[in-house]
């Protein structure tokens, strides 16, 4: 309707507005599709790198439960070792109490910074009396020299 425009009064556009409106709006347009753009990377990084944390998650629960498989099965060779070296039952020198615990090898650093082999050690349940023994000598754990 022709009425609508008379009040303003219809003009024509400057050229030079235009161009100018135009160029911005093709700028706001790039400057929005970059935006998008670093968004969309910045997600894709963080998707990438979720499938390598649940690879990574998964792998820690196969580890913790192959260690956990390993001193299971040390503590009973252990345990079996004792049983063969010690007798079924031994009493302990100190106060006569005849259970004790195993542990898994452990390293012992000396202050000399040198360690020794891994050892396993035997604890009184009663007073604490603690035998290490060489867990290599007991051929429970395998020579690093061979
Ligand atoms: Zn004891």
């Amino acid at each position: 309707m022709a009425e609508d425009f008379a009040d303003g009064g219809w003009q024509e556009r400057d050229p030079t507005e235009q161009l100018a409106e135009e160029i911005e709006n093709k700028r706001a347009q790039q400057e929005a599709m970059e935006r998008r753009a670093r968004l969309e990377e910045a997600l894709s990084r963080v998707r990438t790198l979720e499938g390598k944390l649940a690879e990574a998650e998964a792998q820690s629960v196969e580890w913790n439960s192959a260690v956990e498989d390993l001193h299971a099965t040390f503590i009973q060779a252990a345990i079996d070792w004792l049983a063969e070296k010690w007798g079924p039952s031994r009493q302990c020198p100190y106060c006569g109490n005849d259970e004790w615990t195993v542990s898994v090898p452990v390293n012992l650093l000396l202050e000399s910074r040198e360690t020794l082999p891994p050892h396993f050690t035997s604890t009184c349940t009663n007073c604490g009396n603690t035998v290490f023994i060489n867990a290599i000598q007991a051929g429970l754990f395998p020579d690093p020299e061979l």
